[in-house]
């Protein structure tokens, strides 16, 4: 099938960045990447973002390229120039995602096998979550355009908008719009956490990157794929922790977020009883404390990111109100619906313990069911993984976070391969990927 060939570029590419004089099997293209270009491209393009630095080499920074910001829009007319430079055709649609397209030697008008991912980090990210990925498919295709390498049928690169969902407010926000998960317009009126009078289309439209085509995998109005590959760092320690150099994904845990808002009565903290008071505080507290033994449990994730008082909170008041946040994970929906169910039965109870009580509200913010990726594409990516590094050098995995590829996965064929990074360490300045180690 189509999506083997990429699939096998892209492994080509990560098992083949040991810069000195390891030489590894050629993959069945005979092609192999320019690993140090690679790292050079990876590392120039951080200019834009970087930030937090932590060492003294130039490349020991994190970054902070929010979605559509300024330097995003950078990054983004350098991915513009460089697929055109390689004679791809570029599409845009109406999120801002980026399709970059090669030619293939049928002419054919079948969708293209795409690799994916987004060049978006966390607000303290790192240099390699999503634009590894990216930046890795420009490398294959830098690589095939030098050596006159035709695949058959279209292939190419997405670049998928705020996947990250840390500036507006819901992640793999793109790629759920055009897997039609996510209503165009709920995206488009996302607003920026930090200023609400900015919205995700009005980003688009200042940098130009709302785009005429439809966002979506229909055939007719939108930008259907073939297939969807996505190379990405683990996120996690187990690959580094059982010595191996390639994860081959085949699916995803489920994922639900929601919000929890807890009100009671501000009160003199001097002069109310613990009696009469309806601190919701202390009851989100108790609650966050709860999800964690409930989570425990049922052997699942339960975490809380963001917890917020009012801004006029002050010490020697009881609080009047209190917002939280959920993220329960575990491969498997009925255990994410178990322990969801548990927590909210669990926080009714706290509700009503001490004091007067508090009353409270939640709402369902993010459904990421588990996903079971391609069989064919997993076996692809084994038998490239199995041919270049051996079986003992790759081995078979859940991803623990959500990504574009669970989205597309709804629509073409999909999977992802992933690659080490230092101590698991992600959504962090200092997260790591050892080329030594490719
Ligand atoms: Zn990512």
């Amino acid at each position: 099938m189509r999506g083997t060939k990429v699939a096998t570029r892209a492994l080509r590419f990560n098992a083949s960045r040991k810069f000195a004089t390891v030489t590894r099997p050629q993959g069945p293209s005979g092609l192999k990447i320019n690993a140090e270009r690679l790292w050079e491209t990876l590392h120039e393009t951080c200019k834009w973002g970087e930030a937090h630095r932590y060492g003294d080499d130039p490349k020991e920074t994190g970054m902070a390229r929010l979605t559509l910001n300024d330097d995003d829009a950078r990054i983004r007319r350098w991915f513009a120039n460089e697929v055109q430079n390689l004679g791809c055709s570029l599409s845009v649609d109406q999120m801002g995602n980026m399709f970059a397209r090669r030619s293939g030697r049928l002419r054919s008008p079948a969708p293209m096998t795409a690799m994916g991912s987004h060049l978006d980090t966390q607000p303290r990210g790192g240099r390699y979550d999503g634009i590894l990925g990216v930046v890795g498919a420009i490398e294959v295709l830098r690589t095939m355009k030098e050596n006159n390498f035709e695949t058959y049928y279209d292939v190419g690169v997405v670049n998928w908008t705020n996947e990250e969902g840390a500036r507006f407010p819901k992640s793999m926000c793109s790629s759920g719009v055009w897997a039609g998960i996510i209503p165009i317009q709920d995206a488009w009126d996302l607003r920026d956490i930090h200023d609400q009078s900015v919205t995700l289309r009005s980003e688009l439209e200042r940098h130009g990157y709302l785009g005429d085509i439809a966002c979506s995998s229909d055939p007719k109005s939108g930008y259907p794929l073939g297939a969807h590959f996505e190379l990405h760092i683990e996120q996690g320690p187990i690959l580094q922790e059982t010595g191996r150099s390639i994860g081959i994904v085949q699916g995803a845990q489920g994922y639900r977020w929601l919000t929890l808002t807890v009100k009671g009565k501000d009160a003199h903290t001097g002069t109310t009883p613990l009696s009469a008071r309806q601190d919701p505080l202390l009851a989100a507290s108790r609650m966050i404390a709860a999800s964690n033994d409930i989570a425990k449990r049922h052997n699942a994730l339960a975490s809380t990111g963001i917890i917020k008082v009012p801004s006029n909170a002050s010490t020697n008041t009881v609080a009047s109100e209190v917002t939280f946040t959920i993220d329960i994970r575990h491969p498997q929906d009925s255990t994410v619906h178990a322990v969801q169910k548990e927590c909210l039965e669990a926080f009714s109870t706290i509700a009503s313990q001490d004091g007067k009580g508090v009353s409270f509200e939640w709402t369902l913010d993010t459904d990421s069911p588990a996903v079971q990726f391609d069989r064919n594409c997993i076996a692809s990516i084994q038998a490239a993984a199995e041919s270049l590094v051996g079986p003992e050098k790759s081995m078979l995995m859940t991803s623990g976070a959500g990504h574009d590829s669970v989205n597309t996965s709804r629509h073409c064929p999909s999977a992802m391969i992933f690659v080490p990074c230092r101590d698991g360490v992600s959504h962090h300045p200092t997260e790591y990927c050892t080329p030594e180690d490719w």
